[in-house]
């Protein structure tokens, strides 16, 4: 009996006294953790849950939810963790794409995803962030140990659905093969072995904590400080019991504004990645002046696992995503003909590999637009190569602005933006002009106490941008919308500022 993402991630655990998820309560160890997924297990079972069948889990982070996630890989089930933040319609989209057989609610919810559940024909059952709920009492009377299903690695493991930044999201099925042997490829880059400790503080229903931090300490089985989200306190606190963090550009962004941060606390660190979204540069560098260490950036996506990725050795280069990762391939495409681009023209990123997904789920028209017969994936992403092979992203494709005629990349604006004095951040979007078909409109945040002006901010960059490039109009707030992975939702400030030439 094989069942590969199994056998290397939860197997391992059956015979591990020592401990595995470290939590602000308590020690659980490897064999508890195990224990705790084959009763998962058997519970899915009891429930009527088959290989192939879906499970769409909206519960809160918890040593008890990582353990749902090796219960679906033991019994072959699909696993579809769903944002803690979507609203009940929006489960039901999940719920009614996915044909999901089984919903996995926080109980206070279940009032209003009762109806959700039956109106799809799904069972529900609940769960709560201490590990109490119904699939909890259920689970208490099984048994410890589980014969895992016979899976292949070509066998669905998930359906992780899109963030959703530039529209509906979409299903991405994700094999056994692609999640096991994108976690190996990190696990080798990284360095990580059996004495890590990650400071593991990502939300567990996306690519970032699930796949990336999860599957990649499992596998090389290290310890995780398993907490259910992320604070500058709780991170403060355990810093110092930690070897490795992962983490989204504003978790650094947030502990570089605490003045307790600093070398002494993470002298002993070994490793800090980031992604999700762009670090900036400027982070970067004031990370590195603050704590002595480069943070590796790397560059993934749902449908991708992790593509990219600084070295772990040699120069770690702000503002880029480094290299494509081992069995990674990595091309710059023109987005009209798909034709390849010379090396440090901007163009769309295109990726093979191990990494790549099966197609969205029930969407064949949309996987056949994206994923292309000869296996590469178009991201959506811009990006370019450096003369020294480090990849960048420019913006997404999506995101481009048309300006009488011109193509405008919004990333090359709010550089220059982020540059000026005054300003923390910008956001630079296209928006409908009745000339120009789009017109540029930036949306700046200012630092704490400080003054921006348009009049000066035009002042500033007019040498340095040409003309069709400058915005048209400039936008202060007090911070710019993000989604829980810290993502700037550009649509709603499209939608916010849709009206400004009208
Ligand atoms: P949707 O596809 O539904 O619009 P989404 O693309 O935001 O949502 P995810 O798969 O969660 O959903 O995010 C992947 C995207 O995140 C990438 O395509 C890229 O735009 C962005 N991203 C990830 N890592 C980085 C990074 N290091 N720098 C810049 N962007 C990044
Ligand atoms: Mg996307």
């Amino acid at each position: 009996m094989t069942n590969p993402l199994y056998d290397a991630l939860i197997a391992p655990q059956i015979d591990r006294a020592a401990p595995l998820l470290l939590t602000d309560g308590a020690e659980i160890s490897g064999a508890e953790f195990a224990a705790m997924a084959h009763r998962f297990a058997h519970a899915l079972v009891v429930l009527g849950l088959e290989p192939g069948d879906r499970m769409a889990v909206q519960i809160q982070k918890s040593p008890e939810a990582l353990a749902l996630y090796g219960a679906a890989l033991a019994a072959g089930v699909v696993f579809l963790p769903l944002n803690t933040a979507y609203t009940p319609d929006e489960v039901a989209y999940f719920v009614e794409n996915s044909g999901a057989v089984l919903l996995v609610c926080d109980p206070s919810a279940s009032e209003a995803l009762g109806p959700v559940a039956a109106h799809h024909g799904a069972a529900m059952q609940t769960l709560d962030g201490t590990g109490d709920g119904s699939l909890a009492l259920l689970a208490a009377e099984q048994p410890d140990g589980f014969d895992p299903v016979e899976r292949s690695r070509d066998d669905l493991a998930a359906i992780l659905y899109t963030s959703g930044t530039t529209g509906r999201s979409k299903g991405a099925m994700l094999t056994q093969a692609n999640l096991l042997d994108n976690a190996q490829v990190l696990v080798d880059e990284w360095r990580f072995t059996a004495d890590d400790v990650l400071l593991h503080m990502l939300p567990i229903f996306h690519t970032h904590g699930l796949f990336v931090a999860s599957n990649v300490s499992l596998l090389s089985g290290g310890k995780m400080i398993f907490l259910p989200g992320f604070s500058v306190d709780r991170a403060l606190c355990w810093l110092p019991r930690a070897t490795s963090m992962m983490g989204v550009p504003t978790f650094y962004t947030r502990l570089l504004d605490d003045p307790r941060f600093d070398r002494a606390l993470t002298g002993h660190m070994r490793l800090f990645t980031s992604g999700s979204a762009p670090l900036l540069a400027e982070t970067h560098r004031q990370f590195q002046g603050r704590t002595g260490h480069r943070i590796l950036e790397r560059y993934g996506m749902t449908e991708t696992n992790m593509s990219t990725s600084n070295p772990y050795d040699g120069e770690r280069r702000a503002g880029t995503v480094g290299f494509p990762l081992p069995g990674v391939e990595l091309k710059i495409t023109d987005p009209e003909t798909g034709e390849e681009l010379p090396q440090g023209s901007p163009g769309m990123i295109e990726v093979r590999g191990h990494n790549v997904f099966k197609g969205y789920w029930q969407m064949p028209e949309k996987t056949a637009e994206e994923l292309r017969a000869d296996g590469f994936f178009i991201t959506g992403d811009i990006g370019v190569i450096d003369a020294d092979g480090y990849v960048s992203i420019v913006g997404r494709q999506k995101d481009l602005i048309i300006s009488g005629g011109y193509n405008i990349y919004p990333k090359e604006i709010e550089l220059v933006l982020d540059e000026q004095p005054g300003v923390l951040e910008s956001a630079v979007i296209g928006v409908p002009h009745p000339d120009f078909g789009e017109a540029v409109v930036a949306v700046i945040v200012p630092e704490a106490g400080a003054e921006v002006t348009a009049q000066a901010l035009e002042a500033a960059i007019a040498p340095g941008l040409a003309r069709f490039k400058q915005p048209k109009r400039y936008a202060v707030v007090a911070e710019l919308p993000r989604n829980t992975m810290g993502k700037v939702q550009k649509n709603l400030l499209r939608e916010q500022f849709r009206d400004s030439f009208a």
